[in-house]
């Protein structure tokens, strides 16, 4: 007698009240079918679904949970809070210590404000880029994910001189008018774009490691002159390190970046994810003259009623005291390597063409011998092939992203054992492929 898939039927009784029975689009599983696993709890390196199967968890909430889940002094922190009250549309101190903590991680900034999401920082961000230099266009880059508001839901125009088309119905093309798409890791093309409409450049914003196509690092020289540029016309150049940010390096993609290029900083940065530990929380911050702008002390307009929330926030601090401990990211990304070693030579042993990349407890994987620079080839990737890993994968109780253009995450819970066991597992689907 086999058992009912709970799964199955709370996906069929979620898709009666909620669309497509998730609520955010990437869980409905619909880039590599089948159903989604519905959790019902996780702790350390773990999530258990409905019918009580284990999973060796590398998504880690896309990012946040760096620490495993439940780490017991971030559930303490949180339950601390808890009793002091959820929510007083107040100040609060520790909204000052997240802040200070933030700024001393990230010397780029000396000024942050705290919002809810990811979405909401980067649509900030780029109204202040707006108003602070008074200019209305930006750069963004195709396959980079900035949350969805309406002027970064855009794909490429036709051109150079023509800016970008909207990827989403109900985003008027008028709001997407001032929004230049360019391809990632290309030199020329900024230059182009840069000569083209520089002086009226409000900002470029870029992942700095782009983990919402798999991965795919920025290169070196693209960086290098995309700083240079934005210098020389006066726009500002926008870090999104909502993924990045404390997740590669303590001080974010910035800081590996400053180790390459002398002198390296962005005017912005844009954080979300692992400053909140899991709760809703995030941020963005710049230079004093620029945050200035922000009211109340100027003419940009933010606001938020759950901004800084007092249980948001002492879980994000308690992550951030426990990330900054020294050999954090040391250890962290000897793991990753492991993982990512493990699978690459499980690939190789059984001749499938593969390629990985990391940073600290963030990874990508390639069914592809080369490791793609920009979004079109990361789409090249044989889907039909990275489903049945995929699948094949989670039936074994390992949990990677349901989509090819997402990244990995290790967390500091995950243990030898549960690298061994994904290599093993990886090796025998290798073996079949
Ligand atoms: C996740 C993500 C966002 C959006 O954050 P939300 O909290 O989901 O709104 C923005 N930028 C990047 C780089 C992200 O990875």
């Amino acid at each position: 007698m086999t058992q009912p898939d709970r799964n199955l039927e709370l996906f069929q009784r979620a898709a009666g009240v909620i669309p497509g029975g998730v609520n955010s689009p990437v869980r409905a599983f619909k880039a590599v079918g089948g159903t989604p696993r519905f959790i019902s709890r996780a702790q350390g390196a773990y999530m258990w679904d409905a019918n009580g199967q284990r999973y060796v968890d590398y998504i880690g909430s896309w990012g946040p949970m760096i620490l495993g889940h439940g780490h017991p002094e971030v559930v303490e922190a949180v339950q601390k809070s808890l009793h002091e009250g959820f929510s007083f549309g107040a100040p609060t101190e520790r909204e000052i210590e997240l802040a200070e903590a933030i700024l001393k991680l990230m010397p780029s900034m000396d000024m942050v404000r705290l919002v809810s999401s990811g979405t909401e920082a980067a649509m900030t961000a780029i109204r202040l880029a707006r108003g602070a230099t008074g200019r209305s266009k930006l750069i963004k880059f195709e396959g980079c994910y900035h949350g969805h508001a309406d002027a970064l839901l855009v794909k490429a125009g036709s051109g150079l001189a023509t800016f970008g088309n909207p990827t989403s119905a109900g985003v008027p093309p008028e709001v997407v008018q001032h929004t230049l798409v360019l391809e990632y890791n290309n030199v020329a093309q900024l230059e182009e774009a840069f000569a083209l409409h520089g002086k009226e450049l409000a900002c470029l914003m870029i992942e700095p490691i782009a983990g919402n196509m798999n991965f795919v690092r920025a290169s070196v020289p693209f960086m290098r002159r995309a700083r240079e540029l934005c210098t020389e016309h006066g726009a500002l150049l926008v870090l999104d390190e909502v993924m990045t940010g404390f997740r590669v390096a303590l001080g974010g993609a910035q800081s590996v970046y400053a180790k390459q290029i002398p002198g390296f900083a962005p005017d912005m940065t844009v954080m979300g994810k692992v400053i909140g530990g899991g709760m809703p929380l995030a941020a963005f911050g710049a230079k004093r003259a620029v945050m200035e702008h922000l009211a109340p002390l100027g003419t940009v307009y933010q606001a938020g009623t759950l901004s800084g929330n007092p249980v948001a926030t002492a879980c994000g601090l308690a992550t951030l005291r426990l990330i900054s401990q020294p050999g954090f990211y040391d250890a962290l990304a000897a793991k990753t390597r492991a993982l990512t070693h493990g699978l690459l030579a499980a690939a190789q042993a059984a001749g499938v063409p593969f390629n990985v990349d990391s940073e600290g407890g963030m990874f990508g994987f390639f069914l592809m011998s080369d490791l793609p620079q920009n979004y079109a080839t990361v789409m090249q990737t044989d889907s039909k092939r990275f489903n049945h890993f995929f699948h094949s994968m989670l039936d074994a109780g390992v949990y990677f992203a349901p989509a090819l253009y997402e990244a990995g995450f290790v967390s500091a819970a995950h243990g030898d054992a549960d690298i061994a066991h994904t290599v093993d597992a990886a090796k025998s689907i290798f073996a079949s492929m």
